[in-house]
């Protein structure tokens, strides 16, 4: 009996050696002399190593007082800058048959964009109930594990909450994914609490005022969180009062801040315009920002800033309306275009097109250059009002392209004349705390995830240093300048093999 007992002692004892063995040494990166940037403090702190294992940062300090751990594998970063990894708070991750799984989530990390949240599911099968999440959630669970190359996707939005424009165009849905009536809006919410895998439920433009109000209700009894646009029935304040955690997009905030916004509200509710016709015309945008009335804008600020709301500018998106308008040559031949899917790249043009018809000639495109830098004014606004300003790109939305979209969108937040420590705010602290995860992210240092991009060059002094990545750490791995070439070269390969129809 002794013996025995002896023996269990010895196999228990091997048992927990190794595990602390393995606790102790592996996996455990070594990241000298590398200048730390202190995104919140806007401040470099030079000469430090930054210790992680796995998936945790150790320890960081100065690289002459701290050791690398013996078994640590020593990177030097002599003459780079390392910050916490980007995230783009506005994506549609895509589908399989896009191959967004191959096409997509590579370019994020490429980029240094490292955590995303996705802003729409999709129907995946025969019936409503197989949902895209489903897939999403799936390739960030695998990206997190290491087997495949790819972003953390913090969140994924049920479908598009638009109102009964969704049963015209698909009469066999169920009429309640409509929320045509503040029942149906009920039974949706209720619906995705209990069935479907999604985190936030996605409003939009077409969702008539009574479902909304309908809507929030009953989120908020459930506690899940409601995203997306801002209804043009319904007016700002009234959204954001209503507890809609954030808004996404500079065009419904302008269209609330000048006097004939309600008139606007009343017109839309009346007439329910589908898709496609409820973009206002160039001369309604020039009117809008002739009659802007920064004391509304305030108002409106107030208001967000009371109930926490997040407010996603997507200045891309203007930008895009007006570079289409214009006909800029730059834009219509992005060589990005041949690394995303021919399905993307038709859609993109189609929307081309489509705005073209609206509206054409230098006036118009006048019009809405005004619009998109009226935007980036109130993002400045915004910031400085204390608002929540995330950084979102919509990206698999035309030329808005994985990883490197983010990139410019911080550029143009950068125009609108925030500091390159606020700008980098919006894409690494502020995204954090929307997610409920200060503690693992949004800065170096002991304790948090090891989600890093490292720079060759200090983004705090310009922040168009942001596109010189030369390495980008996911969840501890470590991908180097040749492993990230190596990613862009694959995607390259498989979207040309897409476009030969291979
Ligand atoms: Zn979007």
């Amino acid at each position: 009996m002794a013996r025995r007992i002896n023996l269990w002692l010895v196999l228990v004892a091997a048992v927990v050696c190794t595990l602390t063995a393995r606790a102790d040494d592996a996996g455990i990166i070594a990241l000298e002399h590398v200048t730390i940037v202190d995104v919140q403090a806007g401040k470099l702190l030079p000469d430090q190593t930054v210790v992680w294992q796995r998936s945790r940062i150790m320890a960081t300090g100065p690289s002459k007082s701290l050791a690398a751990p013996v078994k640590a594998q020593r990177v030097d970063g002599a003459g780079r800058f390392v910050m916490p990894g980007l995230w783009d708070m506005h994506v549609h991750v895509g589908t399989p048959e896009a191959a967004a799984d191959e096409l997509t989530l590579p370019m994020f990390i490429a980029n240094g964009v490292t955590s995303v949240r996705d802003m729409s599911d999709y129907i995946a099968g025969p019936d409503y109930r197989y949902s895209g999440a489903i897939t999403t959630k799936r390739w960030d669970a695998e990206a997190r594990a290491g087997l495949r190359v790819g972003p953390r996707v913090i969140s994924t939005a049920s479908l598009v909450v638009d109102g009964p424009a969704l049963l015209r165009r698909r009469p066999e849905l169920p009429a309640f994914l409509g929320a045509g009536t503040p029942e149906d809006a009920r039974e949706l919410v209720r619906y995705l609490v209990d069935e479907s895998p999604v985190d936030s439920i996605k409003v939009y433009s077409g969702l008539p005022r009574a479902s909304f109000f309908a809507l929030m209700d009953e989120a908020r009894q459930h506690g899940i969180t409601v995203v997306g646009h801002k209804p043009l029935g319904v007016d700002f304040i009234e959204a954001v009062n209503a507890g809609q955690r954030s808004i996404e997009h500079a065009r419904e905030i302008l269209l609330d801040s000048f006097p004939g916004a309600a008139q606007l509200q009343r017109d839309f509710e009346a007439r329910q315009a589908p898709p496609g016709e409820r973009d206002q015309p160039p001369a309604v945008l020039t009117r809008v920002l002739r009659e802007h009335d920064p004391k509304m804008l305030r108002a409106i600020f107030a208001a967000m800033k009371k109930h926490d709301t997040y407010y996603v500018p997507t200045h891309l998106t203007r930008r895009f309306d007006w570079l289409a308008v214009a006909g800029d040559q730059k834009m219509l031949n992005d060589p990005r275009l041949q690394l995303i899917h021919p399905t993307a790249v038709k859609r993109a043009l189609k929307d081309v097109e489509q705005t073209r018809a609206r509206a054409s000639g230098p006036a118009d495109a006048a019009a809405y250059q005004a619009f998109f830098e009226k935007g980036l004014e109130v993002t400045r606004l915004a910031y400085q009002a204390g608002v929540n300003v995330l950084a979102g790109t919509d990206t698999g939305d035309s030329f808005c392209f994985p990883g490197s979209a983010l990139l410019e969108e911080l550029e143009l937040m950068a125009s609108s004349g925030l500091s390159p420590a606020e700008v980098l705010r919006t894409a690494t602290i502020t995204p954090a705390r929307y997610a409920n995860r200060s503690n693992d992210f949004g800065g170096v240092s002991a304790g948090k995830i090891a989600d890093l991009l490292v720079l060759d060059a200090n983004p705090l002094a310009d922040i168009r240093n942001v596109h010189a990545t030369r390495m980008v750490v996911f969840n501890g791995r470590l991908f180097e300048r040749a492993e990230l070439d190596e990613i862009l070269a694959g995607v390259a390969q498989k979207a040309r093999s897409f476009n030969k129809g291979e």
